[in-house]
């Protein structure tokens, strides 16, 4: 239909504007019938605006329906002292109409998309489904605009450091990322397929030894995992690739890009954001000794501590036989935990089990007023069932070693290594939150260095990469590769943000008999090496130069910046369990004919 063109943006209404007459093209964001006269809160990209028609004046105000696209002529006027909303931008004034048009009706809606508290209630299937309808509350738009923000600051970020933004191929061979691959049946062939990208990994790579030497891309990757919050099949990632650089060279532009982007951001949008800090470092050894995990949230400060050696002689069997058959004992600080009731550490202890513990050990130091098994020389009062199996010597060590305070829980685990800093980094976390330790204004990005070039996968017998198999061995290892993988370093390393991994990235192997030597330590054959990754075998035989680089996830860092606590609320049309898109249905069935085409039967 023919409708009259807006000049003037919701949004940019302002007392300045007062008298002017306007046309305003959009939304009927909420309408409210007061009898006397019908208010329209008028929507647009820019804004919101209050709209006031009058009856008298015009004969079908029924037709106005909540999400009915319109256009409005009007003038602005001053609303009246008691009208006016001083929360909104444009809360101090008002459109008062003088025609309208109906562009396109609306019918009754899935949800009340201007209701926020309603919308949070709003099962996550039908929002959805009407995604286009949810993306209309401002809420929505906003966190799109600043994920726009987010990839405009990344480009110009690496386009003023002589970048090049280049395209890799999405139809192509698998790239492991140590997830499933998408697979594409191939036409010509039945029988053959594609996969899409893990991640544009040797890709990148072979652009570096095509001499690009600074690639980025603001690349899509698909895994079929299972998901989880913080997981999509599909999702973004900023890639970057770097030749002649070392380790140091690619951490120091990561993190000037990161402070730079983020900080920027968090001032464009006003985000209740602190400003990001450079990052703390710390090597995989320390993370896994300090927090018991590779992806410490650094928000608070608690840090696990070792017992082990503490309780190796007492009386406490439990502890003394783990210490002797290998295992460790650890624990952490539960500050205020002394309060907890029985049932209370008895959930504790449920949680802990979750994660393999076999049960949870605990020091109360308090609280006032209880019967305490001991009280230290600094007079703090002990309860715990276990404190009659330690001398007093070794008392005073567990409260010296451990830091207690006064109204603290200690908690400990006592197992195998990997089950203790398991259980403990997820104990750590939960205690952060009860505590309330932790600051949910702040970022904490960190480096995690010097991981492991192999991790030894128990259920399938074999040694897996620990980030991907392009990851070069530290030289001073390489003579352990195949004598003792698990001792190998590599250079690479993570980012963390408050306890979530957010990047990863390495420096590459480009030697092609370090190459082939890491497949094989993998259980790579010589066949298979051949057949799926001889490109990079051969493109390595051709002068390729030193080079390494990252990934960090533009999702997750969405979700950093919003708080929000699933990937999906910042990813324009995400998938749903089970990765179904619930909008268009997908995946769906295909025809009998396009069965044929690509030479597949159902069996
Ligand atoms: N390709 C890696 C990933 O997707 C990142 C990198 O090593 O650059 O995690």
């Amino acid at each position: 239909m023919n409708y009259t063109k807006r000049d003037t943006y919701a949004g940019s209404i302002s007392k300045l504007t007062l008298g002017k007459e306007v046309v305003l093209n959009g939304w009927a964001h909420k309408v409210r019938d007061l009898g006397g006269l019908c208010f329209v809160d008028f929507r647009d990209a820019s804004g919101i605006v209050q709209v006031v028609l009058n009856p008298e004046k015009f004969d079908n105000l029924q037709e106005i329906k909540t999400e009915s696209c319109l256009s409005i002529t009007g003038k602005v006027v001053e609303r009246d002292d008691a009208n006016k909303n001083l929360k909104i931008p444009t809360g101090e004034i008002e459109v008062v109409a003088s025609s309208y048009q109906l562009i396109s009706s609306s019918q009754p809606l899935p949800f009340p998309i201007s209701d926020e508290k309603e919308m949070s209630r709003v099962n996550e299937e039908i929002r959805f489904k009407y995604r286009y309808l949810d993306l209309r509350r401002p809420v929505c738009r906003n966190k799109l605009a600043i994920r726009a923000s987010v990839l405009k600051n990344m480009r110009s970020f690496f386009d003023n450091r002589g970048f090049l933004e280049i395209e890799t191929p999405i139809i192509t061979k698998s790239t492991p990322e140590g997830a499933r691959d998408y697979l594409v049946p191939y036409r010509l062939e039945p029988g053959l397929f594609y996969a899409l990208p893990q991640s544009p990994q040797q890709y990148k790579q072979l652009l570096m030894v095509a001499g690009m030497e600074r690639y980025y891309q603001i690349a899509k990757c698909f895994r079929d995992e299972s998901q989880r919050s913080d997981r999509q099949p599909e999702f973004t990632q900023l890639d970057v690739e770097m030749s002649f650089v070392n380790q140091e060279d690619i951490l120091q532009i990561a993190e000037e890009m990161t402070l730079d982007v983020v900080n920027k951001v968090i001032d464009e949008f006003k985000l209740e954001k602190k400003k990001v800090d450079p990052f703390v470092r710390l090597t995989y050894d320390e993370a896994i000794r300090d927090y018991g995990s590779d992806k410490p949230d650094l928000r608070f400060s608690l840090k696990l501590f070792d017992v082990s050696e503490s309780v190796s002689n007492s009386g406490f069997g439990v502890f003394k036989n783990c210490v002797e058959s290998g295992g460790i004992v650890k624990g952490i600080r539960y500050p205020g935990g002394a309060s907890l009731s029985k049932k209370e550490i008895g959930a504790l202890e449920e949680f802990c089990k979750e994660f393999g513990a076999k049960g949870l050990a605990w020091i109360a130091a308090g609280p006032d007023g209880a019967e305490f098994a001991y009280t230290s020389k600094n007079g703090l009062g002990l309860r715990s069932p276990i404190v009659k199996f330690f001398s007093e010597a070794e008392l005073e060590e567990l409260i010296s070693v451990s830091g207690m305070e006064k109204g603290d829980l200690i908690c400990f685990i006592a197992d195998d290594r990997s089950v203790v800093h398991n259980v403990l980094s997820r104990l750590r976390n939960l205690i952060g939150e009860r505590a309330g330790l932790i600051d949910k204004t702040e970022l904490k990005f960190c480096w995690v260095l010097n991981f492991p070039l192999v991790e030894w996968n128990a259920d399938e017998s074999r040694w897996d990469s620990t980030h991907h198999p392009f990851t070069m061995p530290r030289v001073e290892d390489l003579d352990k590769l195949e004598s003792d993988p698990a001792a190998v370093r590599a250079d690479c390393y993570d980012i963390v943000c408050n306890g979530v991994e957010w990047a990863s990235g390495s420096m590459r192997i480009y030697n092609p008999e370090v190459q082939q030597r890491v497949f094989s330590l993998l259980g790579i054959s010589e066949d298979v090496q051949k057949e799926r990754f001889g490109h990079m075998i051969e493109a390595f035989r051709y002068g390729a130069p030193p080079h390494g680089g990252f990934a960090p996830g533009i999702d997750r860092l969405l979700m950093f910046l919003t708080d929000d606590s699933s990937i999906k609320e910042v990813i324009p049309f995400p998938k749903i369990a089970g990765g179904t898109d619930p909008l268009m249905s997908a995946p769906s069935s295909i025809d009998a004919m396009q069965w044929a085409e690509i030479g597949l039967k159902k069996i």
